[in-house]
């Protein structure tokens, strides 16, 4: 059984963080000459909170989990990347994930020049635990997994999950950043009873601000700790922390998205049903269809041409001739079903 400690990099755990003049003091005080700041054009002259305290109160509160088990991300895309530059040592460890799944563990994998693992899921999209578990060796540092996944838009058995998490004596990061649509509870509420899962949620799907950049890790205060040495000081603009906390107050409004969201992602299944080009449209539990058509690549290029963009997965493992829909407004959603009743192909 491996401890955090056998599973961090030793450059890692034996990292002096950078002490930044907003860490070193933490008191009340009313002249700042401690940041080499500039004295005029407040509030965005001072350096930001590097630790969000009071963003991350407010999330702690709406998540049910302790401010000090959460970090915070420019999106989902930091955790992702801090994730493997701590765990993993470059050109020895490897990292094993469900395919096809969300690109951005493979591009990070790739980046950091760490070997990345796919294993096919089974033919209803879960996770083929006996093939997960045979990909795995002493090397594996973290498996990938992602529920609701991305692209295929189901979630995972919570069964499969299990095991893996059972089973492993590794980090599990499960990536939940469409958990509003589905209809379950999120693994947060598990998160003390396995010390080495971490946990992905995002403000860019469901809350409605991609263009923000702000995701979520929940994990043990100690692998929290870790991130917190190793992100940039102030990876959190002020901008950014001080618009989120704003939303937070319009949790009814996020709420009022998602069930308009999931009124539409049951009707566009419905109408999409009804097109002789439409071959099968999986079960989602996300914002968003995968559909199997008769030619992907001419579907998408048609509706190029009609000034409607959607995802080609063509070309992604068991995704032939699939198309990722993301639900849109109603008004949105009929365009597509229009232009997709003209072309034939
Ligand atoms: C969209 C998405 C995210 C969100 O990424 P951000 O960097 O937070 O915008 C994370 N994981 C998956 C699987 C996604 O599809």
């Amino acid at each position: 059984m491996r401890t955090l400690q056998d599973l961090v990099r030793k450059n890692i755990w034996a990292l002096k963080p950078y002490a930044c003049a907003r860490d070193e003091f933490k008191g009340e005080a009313s002249v700042f000459l401690d940041a080499n700041e500039n004295p005029f054009g407040y509030p965005y002259n001072r350096y930001p909170d590097p630790r969000q305290t009071i963003l991350k109160s407010k999330i702690s509160r709406i998540k049910g989990v302790p401010a000090e088990q959460i970090l915070l991300g420019n999106g989902s895309d930091e955790p992702i990347d801090l994730t493997i530059r701590i765990f993993c040592e470059p050109g020895i460890d490897n990292m094993v994930a469900i395919e096809p799944t969300y690109g951005m563990y493979r591009v990070a994998a790739d980046i950091n020049n760490v070997e990345y693992r796919p294993v096919n899921l089974d033919s209803k999209f879960d996770i083929d635990t006996d093939a997960i578990k045979a990909a795995v060796d002493s090397n594996t540092k973290v498996i990938w997994l992602c529920s609701p996944n991305n692209p295929t838009g189901n979630d995972l058995s919570r069964d499969r999950i299990l095991d893996i998490l059972n089973w492993f004596d590794g980090i599990v990061v499960l990536d939940e950043a469409y958990i509003d649509f589905a209809g379950r509870e999120s693994w947060l509420k598990e998160l003390d009873k396995f010390p080495k899962l971490i946990i992905l949620q995002t403000f860019s799907k469901a809350w409605g601000m991609a263009s923000v950049r702000c995701g979520m890790a929940f994990a043990s205060k100690e692998i929290i700790s870790l991130y917190n040495n190793v992100k940039y000081p102030y990876n959190i603009n002020l901008l950014t922390q001080t618009f989120v906390s704003e939303r937070l107050k319009c949790i009814d409004e996020k709420e009022e998205w998602v069930a308009s969201i999931l009124a539409e992602r049951s009707r566009m299944a419905t109408e999409l049903g009804k097109l002789s080009t439409v071959y099968e449209i999986y079960p989602s539990d996300a914002n968003f269809l995968l559909v199997r058509v008769k030619d992907a690549n001419a579907t998408y290029r048609s509706l190029i041409e009609r000034g409607v963009v959607v995802r080609n997965r063509n070309s992604v493992t068991l995704c032939g001739n699939c198309l990722r829909i993301t639900i849109g407004t109603k008004e949105e959603n009929e365009t597509l079903i229009k232009e997709l009743m003209v072309n034939k192909e």
